[in-house]
């Protein structure tokens, strides 16, 4: 089969991945002065990408970094590269960095933002972890403290994920002062014994996840008891289901947290339930 050449977005261009490039005094790369969002995509269609580009346009103004060019002008270029990449199902990543400058703490007041987009293809329909259920462990939250502002410096995260890989886990869930705060690249979510949707309420303590809004729409329309209010790790582990919302997953099950099965050890009625309306309305309203 033809291998298909890989285009990204640079400043302007339209280019082969290997010949995009960006300056080595970056700030994105030198101190983590960037913000990004992950739009996920169906059938060449981006989901909620209104959502992630107001959530962007809200991280570039809690920074003082200057929005390049218009939402509507990004949106093209997502739409251009799902095209030129023949992107079906998967996500299209969108990094604006403060720009280009001499090493020093302080920025220029004249400085020009970089912009970089790219497409990865992903199973996001049905992959194999979603059918058998995530297993988490718990790790101290050691990220700064303005969690809403969606900016590159994922290495706490980064660092989490590997341990529980470590560990034999899929994933890692971040804990405050005994109360879960949200995944590595996750909100997280539990049922309660009760039957009661819980998730941690918005705060600079975690990210607001667009598909998080989305789920609880959906919970709310079918009905289901939601309270927006931190849970702790015991009662994580004694939940009768748990799962995980992001851009990269839609709605991921957990069956276990820190070695502790949840409910029977499968993904929970609730969960799959709520995972299969969001899959149908992303499919349907977009
Ligand atoms: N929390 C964190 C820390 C994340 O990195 C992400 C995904 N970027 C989320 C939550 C989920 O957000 P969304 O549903 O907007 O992808």
């Amino acid at each position: 089969m033809k291998q298909m050449m890989r285009i990204v977005y640079v400043n302007g261009h339209f280019l082969p991945a290997r010949q995009a490039s960006i300056s080595i005094f970056d700030r994105g790369l030198l101190f983590g002065d960037a913000v990004y969002e992950v739009t996920a995509c169906l059938d060449g269609r981006l989901i909620d990408n209104a959502a992630h580009l107001e959530r962007l346009s809200r991280s570039l103004d809690a920074l003082g970094i200057d929005l390049p060019m218009s939402l509507s002008r990004i949106e093209t270029i997502q739409c251009r590269l799902i095209a030129d990449n023949e992107l079906t199902d998967g996500i299209v990543y969108v990094q604006i960095s403060r720009g280009t400058g001499e090493r020093d703490f302080l920025w220029p007041e004249a400085i020009t933002p970089n912009i970089i987009m790219f497409t990865q293809s992903k199973n996001l329909r049905s992959p194999p972890l979603a059918d058998r259920g995530a297993r988490v462990v718990t790790a101290p939250d050691i990220r700064w403290k303005r969690r809403d502002i969606k900016t590159t410096g994922l290495l706490a995260q980064s660092l989490a994920k590997a341990k529980a890989k470590e560990m034999g886990c899929d994933d890692a869930w971040l804990v405050e002062s005994g109360y879960v705060t949200e995944g590595s690249s996750t909100n997280a979510f539990i049922v309660t014994a009760a039957g009661k949707l819980k998730t941690r309420a918005l705060s600079e303590d975690i990210l607001s996840g667009i598909t998080r809004r989305a789920v609880l729409s959906i919970a709310t329309r079918s009905q289901l008891e939601v309270e927006e209010a931190a849970f702790s790790v015991d009662e994580a582990m004694a939940a009768k289901e748990a799962f995980a919302t992001g851009s990269s997953y839609f709605v991921l099950p957990v069956v276990e947290i820190n070695s502790s099965q949840i409910g029977d050890g499968k993904p929970g009625p609730i969960t799959n339930q709520i995972r299969q309306r969001y899959i149908e309305l992303a499919s349907l309203t977009l």
